[in-house]
């Protein structure tokens, strides 16, 4: 539907980031679930909390390798009566001058309640061991009933990130299958007549695409699944059809280019043919020209046009299209850490705030330092190369001195110290 000059006014509003940012996130619904097995679970996202069916260990355990004995037993020397090793329950009563050989991991036998760690035994023959320790308290070395998990225990809660420890949890509670949400199915659109693939040779006036090649990276990163990813020309019948047959398609549409003020900038024309526009304008640096827009079944297909400068783009991907991805999965928290900083170098504010990428270092005394990575042009990728921060320098007249202390988004981990 065409938009009437008011519309028009209205979506060339330069909106606040938070506000574009609570506009993309009203439309950004959770997903649906899927059940999938451990070895796939890594990575995805859990769908239900884990209450835990069962008390770990389920039985005394030994947490040493040695004796079993009972603790107020008084005698130089007990006769060895068995053995219990791990998954094994076999041995016989333990009762005062006797001792059961145990494994660290083996159920306590019957009658003991003590270990005493072979390092403080010898053995005067086969079977007979001396104990070398004056006081054993009850107790000693052995992993009551529920000492690592208690039935009941919320173990995992919804909206959490399965890493390692957590895809652990899950087998040893034996949760088969793993409920996670579905992943956001995502297509991604390069679009400009310059744009070349990686494999090809520049002919005049052309560049290669990369912002296909490092979108489809972050999104997969973020937890997305790139369903499909090509190139448009900027023409308009290629163009609709691609970008109509996408938001058909998937969950999240997430072009590049052809969002600014040129003639052929047909992504930002096109739109609102395709899908209900929202915004165009963010007021920040890099990225200004975001299109945000929504299409299909209760505005469930969210759609972003980043700009075509490879750092805009990557800008406008981190503060808009990754917090909509993560609260699609349901997430648990959905933002990257926000840290003060102090800056390594003087800094000149501009007329709107600005995302520098920047390396965050922990300085020797604790607090964190942020040094840029140079010209921060939004054509220049390299000046995300590296970069573990963005570090956010306010709108001003005056310029910040070294040392001066901003608030930067953790985009990874910071370094240590130089
Ligand atoms: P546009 O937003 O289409 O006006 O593009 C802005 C700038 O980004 C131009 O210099 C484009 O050549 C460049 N650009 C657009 N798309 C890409 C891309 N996929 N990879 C690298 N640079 C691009
Ligand atoms: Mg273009």
């Amino acid at each position: 539907m065409p938009l009437s000059p008011a519309d028009e006014r209205d979506l060339d509003r330069m909106r606040p980031v938070d506000e574009v940012r609570t506009l993309v996130l009203h439309y950004a619904k959770a997903l649906s679930t899927e059940a999938v097995g451990l070895a796939l679970a890594t990575g995805r996202t859990l769908a239900t909390d884990l209450i835990a069916a069962a008390d770990q260990p389920p039985f005394p355990a030994a947490i040493m390798d040695g004796f079993a004995v009972q603790a107020d037993d008084g005698s130089p020397w007990r006769e060895i009566i068995g053995a219990q090793m791990a998954g094994q329950v076999t041995a016989p009563e333990v009762t005062p001058g006797t001792a059961v050989r145990i494994t660290t991991g083996a159920p306590m036998p019957p009658g003991a309640d003590a270990v005493v760690q072979v390092e403080a035994t010898d053995l005067s023959d086969d079977n007979h061991v001396i104990i070398h320790q004056d006081h054993v308290e009850p107790g000693q070395f052995v992993r009551p009933v529920g000492f690592d998990v208690r039935t009941g225990d919320v173990l995992l809660s919804t909206g959490t990130l399965l890493g390692f420890a957590e895809v652990g949890m899950l087998a040893g509670e034996g949760q088969l299958p793993v409920m996670v949400a579905r992943r956001p199915r995502v297509s991604v659109l390069s679009t400009g007549d310059e744009l070349v693939e990686p494999g090809e040779p520049l002919g005049p006036g052309q560049i290669r695409d990369a912002n296909r090649f490092s979108l489809v990276a972050a999104l997969e990163a973020a937890g997305a699944e790139v369903v499909w990813s090509g190139k448009a020309p900027d023409e308009r019948e290629p163009l609709r059809a691609l970008l109509l047959d996408r938001l058909t398609d998937s969950d999240v549409v997430v072009t590049s280019g052809g969002v600014s003020m040129g003639e052929l900038d047909l992504v930002k024309a096109l739109l609102p043919e395709v899908a209900t526009v929202h915004a165009r304008r963010v007021f920040m640096k890099p990225g200004k020209p975001l299109n945000f827009a929504t299409a299909g079944d209760d505005d469930r297909t969210l759609f972003f046009g980043l700009p075509g400068n490879p750092v805009s783009a990557l800008a406008c991907f981190e503060l808009f299209v990754r917090p909509a991805l993560l609260k699609m999965l349901g997430r648990a928290v959905i933002d990257r850490p926000m840290v003060p900083v102090r800056l390594a170098a003087g800094a000149t504010p501009g007329d709107r705030p600005e995302y520098q990428r920047a390396v965050v270092r922990v300085h020797t005394d604790g607090h964190l330092v942020a040094e840029t990575t140079g010209v921060q042009a939004s054509s220049r990728l390299a000046s995300w190369v590296g970069a573990n921060a963005l570090v956010l320098i306010p709108p001003g007249e005056t310029p910040l001195e070294a040392g001066h202390v901003v608030r930067s988004t953790l985009l990874g981990t910071p370094l240590g110290p130089i």
